[in-house]
């Protein structure tokens, strides 16, 4: 079978490794004039290296990422610790290391690519288009080009092309909260391996070491959509003024070019996912708000159930049909938990904020071994 892929993210990437290895000819088209460093850190939860094990690409991800060694929730501001939990207890639980692993974007991206061999990967071709009929599906680009395949998968993110010429224009929903994130040089206070989550009222700060004695960080505030500002560096400085060290120096200490930020929108999980031939895996099909850090997993687990469908499926139709089937209830589960745990989450009254810290203060240190591990814990299965 020959596959188009448009979107050379995380979703585009692995079902490219995903789908050759299932002997398909496969060929990547991306927006973006070259392999770019972008977006922020990444965090990759069992799940998603237990697929990338099926791909035979673990291993190389491993290598660009840094073990998680201790986990930690906190409330007021970063000033009271309610749980901390070191990695050591869910790897024993769920069988595989490490429990989560850190990156950055860019590391990751690369790693993947240079999993194919050249030229699968195209750059510079903007999807504005697709049709479809008996012989195929066809993928128009802005600059002219077109081309035409048995499967076309769209792998093009939040605002995707494909999906829009599937089903015509479907604005994502905004969540209610905005995203500053950043990378700076790690500070003596947080060891390597650390990831933790402050939460105050209406924002949380959110800390993550990278590999290289950096860190990840990123700082959720309740906000109307569409804000900007022309120092964004120095507008989350003011948004988190009184949070506890090291948040200040975090935030000083990164370069303000650095400094990324997004609304944070999803879409309500609906079907189809498909017409005919043509259909969506990743945020293009299921985005979700990053509040469990399971988006770019989803993306990788979706590239393995794809490919094993493509190999059993007797037409290109009845493989969406079967990827859907499969991945649907899935991933609605991780859109629907992530979209209530961040308005809890993102909650600002004094009330109510006092009763969640507290009920949290005492549940977390029960329940959380139980629940944090729930959707690492998920095995989409070999290929
Ligand atoms: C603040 C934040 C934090 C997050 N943290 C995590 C985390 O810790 N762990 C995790 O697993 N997930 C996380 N996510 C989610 C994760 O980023 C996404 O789920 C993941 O990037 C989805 O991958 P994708 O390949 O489907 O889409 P994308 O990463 O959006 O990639 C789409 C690709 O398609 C290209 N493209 C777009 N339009 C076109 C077009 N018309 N033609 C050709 N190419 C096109 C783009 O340039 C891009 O390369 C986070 C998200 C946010 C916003």
């Amino acid at each position: 079978m020959r596959v188009v892929i448009v979107g050379s993210g995380i979703a585009g990437l692995t079902a490219a490794i995903a789908l050759r290895k299932v002997g398909c000819e496969v060929v990547v088209y991306e927006r973006a004039s070259e392999l770019r460093e972008v977006g922020a850190g990444i965090s990759l939860w069992a799940n998603a290296l237990r697929a990338l094990d099926y791909l035979g690409a673990g291993a190389a991800v491993r290598e660009v990422a840094l073990p998680l060694t201790r986990s930690e929730m906190r409330a007021r501001d970063g000033f009271k610790v309610q749980v901390s939990f070191p990695a050591g207890y869910f790897e024993q639980k769920l069988g595989i290391s490490p429990f989560v692993a850190m990156t950055h974007r860019a590391d990751l991206v690369a790693a993947l690519a240079a999993q194919l061999p050249a030229g699968v990967a195209r750059y510079g071709f903007e999807c504005v288009g697709v049709e479809q009929d008996d012989r195929g599906g066809t993928v128009r680009f802005k600059n002219g080009h077109a081309d035409t395949a048995d499967l076309v998968v769209g792998a093009d993110g939040l605002n995707s092309a494909v999906r829009t010429a599937l089903f015509g224009p479907q604005p994502p929903r905004y969540a209610g909260y905005t995203c500053w994130r950043g990378i700076g040089p790690r500070p003596a206070a947080v060891e390597p391996g650390y990831v933790g989550e402050w939460w105050g009222r209406g924002r949380r700060f959110g800390i993550t070491t990278l590999p290289g004695d950096r860190v990840y960080w990123f700082a959720v505030l309740n906000a109307p959509p569409g804000g900007t500002a022309d120092d964004e560096r120095g507008a989350v400085a003011e948004a988190f003024h009184g949070f506890a060290p090291p948040v200040p120096e975090l935030i000083a200490t990164t370069p303000p070019e650095r400094v990324l930020r997004n609304d944070i929108l999803d879409r309500k999980p609906a079907r189809p996912w498909h017409v005919g031939r043509v259909g969506l895996i990743g945020d293009a099909a299921h985005p979700t708000t990053p509040n469990f850090g399971q988006g770019g997993c989803m993306a990788i687990e979706d590239a393995v159930a794809l490919a094993r469908h493509v190999r059993d499926a007797k037409t290109p139709a009845a493989v969406w049909e079967g990827f859907t089937a499969e991945r649907f209830k899935r991933t609605a589960a991780v859109v629907n938990e992530s979209w209530r745990f961040g308005k809890v989450a993102q909650l600002e009254g004094r009330a109510t904020c006092w009763l969640r810290d507290t009920f949290f203060g005492i549940t977390f240190p029960l329940v959380g071994k139980r629940a944090l591990p729930k959707h690492a814990a998920f095995d989409v299965g070999p290929l």
